[in-house]
């Protein structure tokens, strides 16, 4: 068993285990609304970081 690509049965943001109210969203679960809205957030800012800020 490999510890790397194995975390499907885990949440995405804090490596919880997932449990009853784990939710799933572009393909990764999330153990709680608080981790999935952390995703999004750090998506979000990773999408402004993907603009070049020096040109
Ligand atoms: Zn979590």
């Amino acid at each position: 068993m490999s510890l790397l690509g194995s975390s499907e049965e885990e949440c995405y943001v804090c490596g919880k285990e997932l449990g009853d109210d784990a939710i799933e969203e572009d393909g990764k679960k999330f153990c709680c609304e608080d981790c999935k809205q952390q995703y999004e957030d750090e998506e979000k800012s990773d999408d402004k970081e993907e603009i070049c800020q020096f040109c």
